[in-house]
């Protein structure tokens, strides 16, 4: 895997010559780049790019050759983006904006197909009026070219499309460079687990924990699950990251358990969900926990039941067969179906919070929440209510029997020793943490 993520180059040297075959693109971090065609065999610079531009990405979108030689113009200071990069991103485009970015590439090529060999056909007439005719046909071809580049620039610091273009450049650096960091984090240590309290809700004890990761990077500061959980499927990151998880929460798992009797709920994505490691590598991480299958819940949303549920079934019966509970988070968002509710070995029901939150705002809402802790009841399942904030909230749903509540009024999700000390302490709701 290439682990470059920006190149530095000096004024003056050649990041690549036209006609080689092109492995990366580049965006302009710091300083000047000239772009030059070879004309009649004289190369002639039609370019000059700044900082925040994109150059070199033709070559990887058609898997073609070099169409200009890049020189540095002063010191430079380039992003990489690989080729993998981009044959990822085109694949996972809208068919039609493939298809638009194809023909227009295309067209392209062809017109400079064309004006390579009305060049080659002028070099075979050696008369002085075919050479003048040569000499006047690229001073109009360069002039045309410096004015589409001059038009070009001016349209991006005037015109509203050029906005569009300025923040997709932004915003294409910045995956990149969160792609490339999230890459290394894990070799790091740059993630951490935390832990968020499930309460017995009639009780008011605690029950178990859901783990929740946590990246602290040095370079994009503190990022939340929503930013990068994402990106790690599409990378394959989940992969390693998953398991992971998997044996840091079972570690912690026997680490509370010293002082209490409490479960672990693991959240599971859909690649780790599918993937053949996956039942290995969770027996793997509760033997070396010292601890029994039956103390982890895994967390799997509706959409993994619906995208493959033969998978599903046959997975989800050897997790059950094998003592683990099975929780559907983020209930009633998904694709609900009463189908797999009797077709799949689920335990537990983890109620949206999004339902928690508008019960006293939405009629509707309210009777969402009452159903399903009805329903869950009737299928003997049990309920976990997500998201609450509120004593109201946490009373109403008592009253409708739902079984555990997680949430900020209980305690927001904390790192290890703290969520250790809230156990030894036995103290709830305690101060709000990080
Ligand atoms: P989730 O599994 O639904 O986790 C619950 C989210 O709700 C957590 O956000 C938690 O901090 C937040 N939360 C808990 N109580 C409250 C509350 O009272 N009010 C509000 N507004 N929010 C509350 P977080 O930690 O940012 O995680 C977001 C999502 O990222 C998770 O949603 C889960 O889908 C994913 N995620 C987190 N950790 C992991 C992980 O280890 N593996 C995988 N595959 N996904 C994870
Ligand atoms: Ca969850
Ligand atoms: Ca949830």
């Amino acid at each position: 895997m290439d682990t470059e993520l920006t190149k530095i180059v000096t004024a003056g040297t050649q990041i690549f010559q036209e006609g080689a075959p092109g492995d990366c693109a580049y965006i302009i971090q710091d300083g000047e780049i000239e772009l030059s065609m070879l004309i009649n065999g004289t190369p002639s610079a039609f370019a000059t790019l700044k900082k925040g531009e994109l150059f070199g990405e033709m070559a990887l979108i058609d898997n073609s050759f070099r169409s200009a030689t890049a020189v540095a113009k002063t010191n430079v200071e380039l992003l990489i983006i690989s080729r993998d990069y981009i044959a990822q991103k085109i694949e996972l485009s809208d068919p039609t904006v493939r298809m638009l970015l194809q023909v227009v590439l295309e067209r392209y090529r062809d017109i400079h197909a064309r004006l390579h060999n009305v060049s080659e056909s002028l070099k075979e007439h050696e008369s002085t009026s075919a050479n003048s005719t040569i000499s006047s046909f690229f001073s109009q071809y360069l002039k045309l070219s410096s004015k589409l580049a001059s038009a070009i620039t001016n349209r991006q610091k005037s015109n509203h499309a050029s906005k569009h273009i300025n923040k997709d450049l932004e915003s294409t650096s910045d995956s990149i460079t969160k792609e490339n960091n999230l890459k290394h984090a894990l070799d790091n240590n740059e993630f951490e687990l935390y832990y968020q309290p499930i309460v017995n809700m009639p009780q008011g004890t605690i029950a178990g924990c859901e783990a929740l990761i946590r990246w602290n990077s040095p370079t994009l500061g503190f990022t939340p699950p929503d930013e990068f959980i994402g990106l790690a499927e599409k990378t394959g990151l989940i992969i390693p990251l998953g398991k992971w998880i998997t044996e840091q929460a079972c570690l912690a798992a026997s680490e509370f358990r010293k002082h209490q009797n409490i479960y672990m709920s693991i959240n599971l994505s859909a690649k780790q969900f599918e993937s053949e490691s996956f039942m290995t590598d969770i027996e793997n991480a509760v033997k070396a926990a010292r601890i029994t299958n039956d103390c982890i819940k895994l967390e799997i949303t509706e959409s993994i039941l619906m995208t493959n549920p033969e998978l599903a079934e046959t997975s989800l019966n050897k997790l059950k067969t094998a003592g683990f509970s099975i929780a559907i988070d983020d209930f009633g968002t998904g694709y609900s179906s009463f189908s797999y509710l009797h077709r799949f070995p689920i335990d537990t029901l983890k109620i949206d919070q999004s339902f928690v939150n508008a019960m006293f705002n939405n009629e509707r809402s309210m009777e969402i929440v009452r159903s399903i802790s009805l329903l869950a009841k009737n299928l003997n399942m049990k309920t976990i209510a997500e998201g609450i904030e509120g004593k109201n909230e946490s009373q109403q749903l008592d009253k409708f029997g739902c079984d555990y509540g997680q949430g900020y009024m209980y305690s927001r999700p904390v790192p290890h020793d703290d969520f250790l000390h809230l156990l030894k302490s036995d103290s709830l709701p305690v101060p709000s943490a990080t």
